[in-house]
């Protein structure tokens, strides 16, 4: 992969198409700009259409076609879509829901990836994929499978009930020490011996919320198993670099994911009302391998389609503010899924860049733009990185793994992140995520939000940065589960309330109790499940206090010096428009006492993307406007537009709706 160059790319699937139809997309891809394909993940029946007849020659020589023309290739692994002769007259091969219900073969996903046979029989077509492909100069990627857990989530078969026996005599050794990690005195749900633990099937009414959030890690780890099974054998053929193209919302640990995978790249499809969940993975997945490059791996040209709905159609302008902020986040590679409409299958309503009768779609202007865009920008992105961010919120899949399980009022993990990154991206703050596990280097300031099970290596890690003058935010809804989802027996919090300072008197829906909280000039309602501490016994200064309802008097924000920084402990969320205010109040007020540089000035909708030059000479910002409405950034010294070297005064600097612009700052 080039580091210096940047990918625009769309998946292909050349197997779908005759020889005409290939000559005339590669004819306008190069038109389009399309220097990257994705080929290869749902062709296994035309690689082993008859099991141990493999034959590969079809995609090496697409791949040697397309080097010549200039177009790279990323290549994918066919796991996600076995062929029928793995999945026919073998039910007990396939995946099984919670329900009980057992996948027949269609779609995709519909195999245990744990069954032995499937194993074998994938890391046999990789295999012979890794050897043929491997070392062909067009091949400058490697995807793994595709969008692992997208359909299904824990499968209940019987491959997967053995398997999880063995998963929990690994990590509890002997079932008396698990009877005692769950509690399973409990309602009579002791057992005897591994064997006898159940999946999380169906029941009259529901598991033990241990043997729940367990079986998902579980889980989660043997997906990552597998995955890793396919990494080694290519890496033993190939040296191109390799990645997964993943989702926020499937059941996958993201940060067990990555951890052997040598870049990060995801899918993503906001319709354009949803540009903040976008800049959402931005933040994130430009910090999952720092230092490395990310691609957005499948987008939509115009939008997304199936058989049973769709998207609305981008406006004019979207797509383009999309790469660009894309590129200047971080992003080496923007790949559209998907190059040419498909004309058969279930996804025939998905905006794509040509037609299946091969004439440009409603999107292939925009991807016209896009290319134009690159043309300008890439030298720039070439001179400069991402400046690094001094904020950061604590992401993390195993606390959706604890929502999911028990979402108390229904609380879904992402829309409460999603909420909290809003709110710090209308303060204008640089911001990251990062993985629980991420090096904390560089920050100021941390914030750590809706993480029920806090443990004890992040709080000791939160505790440290703060004793090295960081400032660790930890809450709302952090901190109240135990790693085996149980209640904590010494305090609501555990051991987070000595390191916090506080006391909490109880733990409680504070939702609709009328319940007020003050804190920084401003009140607002209280939300969701709260921990309110006692200002008598607290060992932290009270900032807010609750007002109203069942808690009165009592402290919903905290703050504790703790060596040269500091620990603020939120409660109780302050929820609606009020408590977005209070929120963004909390985050200033922090944020300039540890001394954070990093912000902008901008209408909400318009974002600012800092850059630096690796030689350190001038700071490069990327201003967008991403809401489509238009807006103003305050320019606060003055700057050169970097695209035609006009001298840009300090002052208010006005973008067209989806206008985006290049200024230079000396240092
Ligand atoms: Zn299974």
């Amino acid at each position: 992969m080039d580091g210096k160059k940047l990918y625009h790319g769309a998946a292909y699937y050349p197997e779908l198409w005759d020889e005409k139809v290939i000559e005339e997309d590669i004819r306008y891809m190069k038109e389009a700009g399309i220097n990257v394909i994705r080929i290869g993940e749902f062709a296994w029946a035309k690689m082993e259409s008859i099991q141990d007849q493999i034959n590969i020659d079809f995609f090496v020589q697409v791949i040697k076609r397309f080097h010549d023309e200039g177009i790279e290739t990323i290549m994918c692994t066919p796991t996600p879509t076995p062929p029928i002769w793995i999945s026919h007259d073998h039910p007990e091969r396939m995946y099984v829901d919670s329900e009980g219900n057992t996948m027949s073969h269609g779609a995709r996903q519909h195999i245990c990836t744990n069954h032995p046979f499937f194993r074998e029989r994938s890391l046999m077509i990789v295999e012979a994929i890794a050897k043929a492909v491997g070392k062909l100069p067009g091949v400058i990627g490697w995807q793994i499978d595709n969008e692992f857990k997208c359909h299904v989530s824990e499968c209940m078969c019987q491959t997967c009930k053995e398997l999880w026996h063995l998963w929990l005599k690994e990590k509890y050794k002997t079932i008396d020490q698990l009877n005692e990690a769950w509690g399973t005195e409990i309602w009579s749900e002791a057992y005897l011996e591994f064997e006898q633990v159940p999946q999380p099937v169906k029941t009259p009414f529901l598991h033990n919320a241990s043997l729940i959030t367990a079986y998902r890690q579980f889980s989660r780890e043997k997906i990552v198993e597998f995955l890793e099974s396919q990494v080694n054998i290519i890496r033993e053929y190939s040296k191109a670099p390799i990645t997964h193209n993943t989702g926020r919302s499937f059941d996958l640990d993201n940060e067990l994911l990555f951890a052997n995978l040598d870049f990060a790249s995801f899918d993503a499809y906001p319709d354009s009302s949803q540009y903040t969940a976008l800049l959402l993975q931005y933040d994130l997945f430009r910090t999952m391998k720092k230092g490395k490059p990310f691609w957005v791996m499948e987008t939509s040209t115009s939008h997304n389609g199936y058989l049973a709905g769709h998207q609305k159609n981008h406006p004019t302008g979207f797509l383009e503010a999309e790469a660009v902020s894309g590129y200047a986040q971080g992003a080496q590679g923007f790949s559209y899924w998907l190059w040419r409409q498909q004309r058969t299958g279930c996804e025939l309503s998905h905006g794509a860049v040509l037609s299946a009768w091969g004439k440009p779609t409603v999107g292939f202007k925009r991807v016209m733009d896009v290319s134009a865009a690159i043309k300008k920008m890439e030298p720039m992105m070439e001179e400069t990185i991402p400046l690094q961010a001094e904020v950061a919120i604590t992401f993390s899949d195993r606390a959706r793994s604890f929502f999911l399980t028990e979402p108390l009022e229904g609380l879904n993990y992402n829309s409460l992140l999603q909420n909290w990154y809003d709110t710090v991206l209308d303060t204008g703050i640089h911001r990251d995520l990062i993985m629980e596990g991420g090096d904390l280097k560089g920050y100021k300031l941390l914030m750590t939000p809706y993480v029920p099970y806090l443990s004890d290596a992040l709080r000791k890690k939160g505790e440290e940065f703060a004793k090295q003058g960081g400032i660790w935010i930890v809450g709302p809804m952090t901190g109240y589960r135990t790693e085996e989802h149980t209640v904590h027996r010494n305090a609501a919090l555990g051991d987070l309330e000595k390191t916090a300072g506080v006391e909490s008197l109880y733990w409680y829906p504070i939702s609709q109790t009328n319940s007020v909280g003050k804190a920084f000039g401003t009140q607002a309602p209280l939300g969701h499940w709260a921990t309110v501490f006692d200002p008598e016994t607290s060992n932290a200064t009270v900032i807010g206090t609750v007002r109203g309802g069942e808690s009165d008097g009592s402290a919903f924000i905290t703050e504790k010096v703790i060596g040269n920084g500091k620990i603020i402990m939120i409660g109780a969320e302050p929820i609606g428009d009020k408590g977005k205010l209070m929120l963004s109040r909390l985050i200033h007020h922090y944020a300039a006492e540890t001394g954070v540089q990093v912000k902008t000035i901008t209408s909400n909708g318009t974002i600012v993307i800092p850059r630096i030059a690796k030689d350190g000479r001038y700071r490069l910002e990327c201003a967008v406007n991403m809401d489509g409405k238009g807006g103003v950034v305050t320019v606060q010294q003055i700057g050169k537009d970097a695209l035609t070297g006009k001298t840009i005064l300090p002052g208010q600097l006005s973008l067209e709706p989806y206008e985006y612009r290049f200024i230079k700052y000396d240092i």
